[in-house]
């Protein structure tokens, strides 16, 4: 079993002081259970980056949700790589189709923000999935092939074991439609199997494929059963305390089962 990832992207939510507030209420909430072989992150707004991140007392980490690809100089309005490590993140989400499709985030973008970020030794949680018209296309998987190999395009094997695939489809996201656990499956099973092609099978085994869209309490259960799911992004369950608590503690359930 890989160790799973269940990561909140609050995207434009929350103030300073709700983000601390969720974290304490969170925590306290957690010490009800063994978390020490779950990896939970949370993404905030940039704004919150830093105070969540002291204010954090337990093993929780800090994503953003955005970054640019160089490290200083005249970008009005962007964060670089050296400036979320210095606020103390971890992760950073990279590519989420909201950015692709308001901000026109480009496969050429998001391999440079790829290299950036791994130079500086964050971990990327690189984000690909197709559109409803994609998929009754039948484009599913040359789409996401082709998000794959542009955004990792000379990547190798070394940076890859830092690197979270999102699978998340854009027709699920924010929408109440979760794409089953089949039709999920079987997309990271093509994602694992397009790893192994390029990398190899030590690293296709090691890599940790999470789901996003439309997760909640009640269908993670049946989405961390399957054997390429090794978590999920969470957008609108996690804003609430109690729903990312109990995606979280389904996840502990799920450990306790196979260990
Ligand atoms: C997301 O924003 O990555 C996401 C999956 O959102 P939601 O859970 O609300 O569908």
């Amino acid at each position: 079993m890989r160790r799973p990832f269940i990561a909140a992207n609050w995207k434009m939510n929350k103030t300073t002081g709700e983000a601390i507030e969720f974290v304490r209420e969170l925590e306290a909430r957690l010490a009800e259970i063994d978390t020490s072989l779950i990896d939970i992150v949370i993404a905030p707004p940039f704004t919150a980056l830093q105070a969540l991140k002291e204010n954090i007392k337990s093993n929780i980490s800090v994503s953003a949700q955005n970054v640019f690809w160089e490290d200083k100089g005249a970008y009005t309005g962007e964060i670089s790589p050296p400036m979320l490590k210095d606020v103390g993140c971890k992760y950073v989400i990279i590519g989420h189709s909201e950015r692709r499709q308001y901000f026109g985030e480009t496969d050429e973008g998001i391999n440079k923000k790829l290299k950036r970020v791994l130079f500086h030794g964050l971990s990327p949680v690189f984000c690909v999935g197709e559109t409803l018209e994609q998929r009754e296309k039948g484009r599913t998987f040359d789409v996401v092939r082709d998000q794959i190999e542009n955004g990792l395009d000379g990547l190798g094997e070394g940076a890859m074991y830092n690197v979270v695939i999102a699978y998340e489809p854009v027709w699920a996201i924010g929408t109440g439609k979760t794409a089953t656990p089949q039709q999920a499956e079987e997309v990271h099973g093509a994602i694992r199997a397009l790893l192994r092609e390029t990398y190899g099978k030590e690293l296709s085994g090691k890599a940790r494929i999470i789901y996003g869209g439309s997760v909640t309490p009640s269908n993670i259960g049946d989405l961390i059963r399957c054997s390429n799911i090794d978590g999920a992004l969470i957008g609108g369950a996690s804003l609430k305390v109690d729903s990312f608590f109990d995606i979280i503690k389904e996840t502990a359930r799920y450990i306790k089962e196979e260990v």
